[in-house]
């Protein structure tokens, strides 16, 4: 069992508090994103669970032991950072073999079999002999996780593994880097700033924000339905809307939200006020039980759809359509059950 636990861990810098009560649990062999903008302290956490680190106060479990008296090397831990941190004057080979310096290799085998094993893993059989400033981005990362992965660790740490990398790397690696990790079975903790990345290659995850954790959950339900103004805005372009709730004009089984004079109808709640979101594919060009007429400020062709940007008063919307309209105003609806309601206390939480 390799299930990692953080309870309530807290850590601060001087005045700088990086860490302010943490808590999760990464099942066993779950592969957990913590996502979150810059600063928020991701890599924190991750150093705390490596041992590079130590907390002010809380505990670090992995398999249900703490930690805390166990020094870095004795953890079982691979970890791969963002830049490669291979050694220039190493053999690939070379590179792969000192992640086996504190351990035997797994399964009894001997160590030139062992690293043969892993570059066929991360396919790049036969680059033995390569040095590293003959490997490409792409293939260097795949190395730092073979060395990582060599003594077969019971827990891999990755932080913004692929951020160095193209777009288009970004995405094959993200794919191999799923596979292996889901053959191997092995539990990984993975930090990325980037929330499609987090969204596309996780089991579960944590969104932070200023050293805490806002929601952890499924891809779908951090995307579907976040918990807080930050989570809403986050994640997802999500369209946010804020002001006080009615009744009285609504149907009976829909309340009114009030947003800058608009009404906006959404299924019934028991509040005075909400903040409440829309996700960007469920606004539509043309009518709808709920519409605003909103300029168009920028488009952008995805391919297979285009991103609107559109300003509605003070506010910047985003809708995910299928063809961008040729006019500068256009209308847009949407449906009351397309409105998750993200809280009925805004006024508490920072918008
Ligand atoms: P990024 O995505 O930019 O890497 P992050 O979410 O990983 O950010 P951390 O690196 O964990 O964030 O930093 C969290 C906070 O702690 C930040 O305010 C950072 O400035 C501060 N911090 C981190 N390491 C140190 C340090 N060694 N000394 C002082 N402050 C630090």
């Amino acid at each position: 069992m390799s299930e990692l636990e953080l309870t309530d861990i807290t850590k601060s810098y001087g005045k700088t508090r990086a860490l302010d009560g943490v808590s999760l649990r990464v099942r066993d062999g779950e592969f957990f994103t913590l996502v979150g903008p810059s600063g928020c302290g991701k890599t924190t956490t991750l150093r705390t669970v490596a041992g590079f680190e130590s907390s002010d106060a809380g505990e670090v479990r992995i398999g249900g032991q703490s930690v805390a008296d166990v020094p870095p090397e004795d953890r079982d831990i691979g970890v791969v950072f963002q830049n490669y941190a291979l050694f220039p004057h190493m053999t690939v080979a070379e590179n792969v073999a000192y992640g086996l310096r504190f351990r035997d290799p797994p399964g009894g085998v001997s160590r030139d079999e062992r690293v043969s094993e892993l570059l066929s893993l991360v396919d790049l059989d036969g680059f033995e002999e390569r040095e590293p400033d003959e490997l490409s981005g792409g293939q260097r990362q795949r190395i730092a996780l073979a060395r990582a992965l060599a003594p077969g660790p019971d827990l891999l740490l990755l932080d913004e593994p692929m951020s160095a990398l193209d777009a288009r790397l970004r995405k094959s690696l993200r794919r191999q880097l799923q596979t292996i990790q889901s053959d191997l079975g092995v539990t990984t903790l993975y930090v990325t700033h980037d929330q499609n990345e987090a969204l596309a290659i996780s089991d579960r995850l944590a969104v932070m924000n200023g050293g805490r954790i806002e929601q952890v959950g499924s891809p779908r339900d951090v995307y579907r339905r976040p918990e807080t103004p930050f989570v809403a805005e986050f994640i997802g372009d999500n369209n946010v809307f804020a002001g006080a709730v009615s009744q009285a004009s609504a149907p009976e089984d829909r309340s009114v939200l009030d947003f800058a004079g608009t009404p906006i109808e959404l299924p019934r709640i028991d509040a005075d006020s909400a903040l409440v979101c829309v996700r960007p594919e469920a606004l539509r060009l043309g009518s709808g039980t709920n519409q605003l007429t909103a300029n168009i400020v920028a488009s952008e062709y995805l391919g297979g759809s285009v991103r609107l940007h559109l300003r509605w008063g003070d506010q910047e919307l985003v809708a995910l359509t299928d063809r961008a309209p040729p006019d500068e105003q256009i209308v847009i609806g949407f449906e009351p059950e397309d409105i998750h309601v993200v809280t009925t206390d805004p006024d508490s939480e920072a918008v």
